[in-house]
């Protein structure tokens, strides 16, 4: 029978929720048991798939071709398993659904109401991961804060969950703040005992307080806390600051939070392997080189809009021992007559990752240009890929008034455009090619060596493609189509093999990265950065 564990939010937003739930996750996966990951977002839009990236950060893609919010990315990062379409569910998913049952007639007779039927098709949602994941224990992140208008009736489920299941089956973790006032120079309670009682006042009792701090908090304020929030002290732990967000799991496990959440649903204490996680942190504190990429893009701003590439990276890194220094340059920015020989005069390598919409795309060729000609290693991916073609296009095979349909729909050389059956395409939710898609390789190729082997299959988010009419052309002038997803007759991936390491992909395969298991092309991607001396 499946457990469930909880992640709620108090006091602020921002206090690192998604990492409490990945670490305990983490941990319990440690201890021999099968775990699960799901996201309740209390917003009305079905999925971020619409989002813009300054607002809401990077889209992630599941291999089912669901896009979900960012934190399904350090779930995926954290616990090595492969999420799915029940792992991100908003209230705009709840409440389509719920209203077109209304409109089918399942209902026929009842006033549709908040509660039960909003209440019901959320907790469906909750059991339906426990069932078609098989998981021991599935951990559910409420987005948000406790208190928000929006996230009440998710709370308010989970309420009735904690009433049918009771504590040996459910387990429910407050994630809040202790601050520190300086003059007083005291960490404070006051804020975290409120966030509590705003939760008792809607029936829920939390078993766990994970308070986030800059200290480690004395045992008179657990005692506090214990005392005001019904909460044993033992089961109050500190989530100290951390320099690295993969230190938190160990730090909680020192403080036996996954102990005492097994014991509370009679699940027998296995040692905890760690091993993997262990070594890994040992690298990441014992790095010995560095080196700048430089990433080209129109989100930069923030950093979040591309946090899988910015990880993919990082893993990469490790894989050598080297602290990739990621150089975030706008691309509108080079639009302008910047130096470029200044902006990337310490840069190693180039990546160009994803994007929508023709703003800052001439920045990006110009950075791709500058990569090519100047023999800098470099990553295209999808975006990236789709302005690479149109950048060879261009300046080797001089083929004029060549673009992407989705920047200039009456260009003479439409080189990137829309697939037939998305000419008919009239919503813009949810229907880009997404997810998983097979990808033939071609042995000898730089992607084969990457992977080594010739069949590979990886998430997809994008609407245009690599227009086939032009592929002689370009072969000609020397770029190589070295993956290809015959099902479709589809461009995945080119690369110049007379260039150092010029590679780029339809795909995404920074969705696909793993601390512990960082992906062969950003591996061979670092490696030829590092050694671009
Ligand atoms: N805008 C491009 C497309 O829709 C690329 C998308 C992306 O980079 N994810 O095809």
């Amino acid at each position: 029978m499946t457990k469930y564990v909880f992640v709620t939010g108090g006091v602020v937003s921002g206090l690192g929720k998604g990492i409490t739930a990945s670490s305990l996750a983490l941990l319990l996966k440690a201890r021999g048991y099968k775990v699960f990951m799901q996201k309740f977002d209390p917003y009305f839009n079905i999925d971020p798939g619409t989002m813009n990236p300054i607002q809401h950060g990077e889209v992630f893609v599941t291999y089912d071709g669901c896009e979900t919010d960012l934190d399904l990315g350090h779930y995926e990062r954290f616990i090595d398993e492969e999420l799915n379409y029940t792992s991100n569910i908003t209230s705009g998913k709840i409440y389509s659904s719920v209203i077109e049952k209304e409109r089918h007639g399942d209902y026929l007779g009842a006033t549709v109401q908040l509660v039960p039927h909003i209440t019901n098709e959320i907790k469906n949602k909750v059991y339906e991961a426990g069932l078609t994941s098989k998981a021991d224990i599935v951990i559910t992140e409420i987005g948000g804060t406790v208190g928000d208008i929006e996230s009440q009736a998710f709370i308010e489920t989970l309420r009735q969950i904690q009433y049918e299941k009771g504590s040996t089956e459910t387990a429910f973790v407050h994630t809040t703040l202790i601050p520190y006032i300086i003059g007083s120079n005291e960490l404070k309670t006051k804020p975290t005992q409120n966030s509590v009682k705003d939760l008792q006042n809607m029936g829920i009792r939390p078993n766990f307080l994970v308070c986030r701090t800059p200290f480690s908090t004395s045992d008179s304020i657990k005692e506090k806390l214990s005392l005001f929030c019904s909460i044993p002290k033992e089961n109050i732990v500190d989530a100290i600051d951390a320099k690295n967000i993969y230190d938190i799991p160990i730090n909680m496990h020192k403080q036996g939070i996954d102990e005492l959440i097994l014991k509370q649903f009679n699940l027998p204490v296995n040692k905890a392997n760690l091993k993997d996680w262990e070594n890994l942190l040992y690298v990441m504190d014992n790095l010995k080189e560095e080196v700048e990429i430089a990433l080209v893009g129109k989100y930069v701003e923030l950093h979040d809009a591309y946090l899988s590439v910015a990880e993919a990276l990082k893993h990469a890194g490790y894989k050598y021992q080297t602290k990739v220094n990621i150089k975030w340059v706008n691309s509108e920015d080079l639009e302008n007559n910047l130096d470029f020989k200044e902006v990337f005069k310490n840069t190693k390598g180039i990546i160009v990752p994803g994007g929508f919409g023709n703003r800052g795309t001439l920045g990006m060729i110009k950075a791709i240009n500058y990569a090519r000609v100047n023999n800098i290693p470099f990553l295209g991916i999808c975006l990236g890929m789709q302005l690479s073609v149109i950048e060879f296009a261009r300046n080797v095979c001089k083929l004029e008034d060549c673009n992407s349909t989705e920047f200039d729909p009456l260009c003479k050389n439409p080189i990137i455009d829309l697939m037939s059956d998305q000419k008919t395409v009239i919503n813009m939710g949810g229907t880009l090619r997404l997810g998983n898609y097979n990808c033939k390789l071609t042995k000898g190729t730089l992607a084969y060596n990457d992977y080594k082997t010739d069949l590979i299959q990886e998430r997809h988010r994008h609407r245009y493609e690599f227009n086939n009419k032009y592929m002689d052309l370009l072969k000609e002038k020397g770029m190589v189509f070295s993956g290809i997803n015959e099902e479709s007759n589809l461009v995945e991936i080119i690369e110049i093999p007379k260039h150092k390491h010029f590679i780029a992909c339809q795909f995404h395969p920074e969705f696909k990265s793993r601390p512990t298991r960082p992906h062969p092309l950003f591996v061979s991607f670092v490696k030829a950065s590092i050694d671009n001396k």
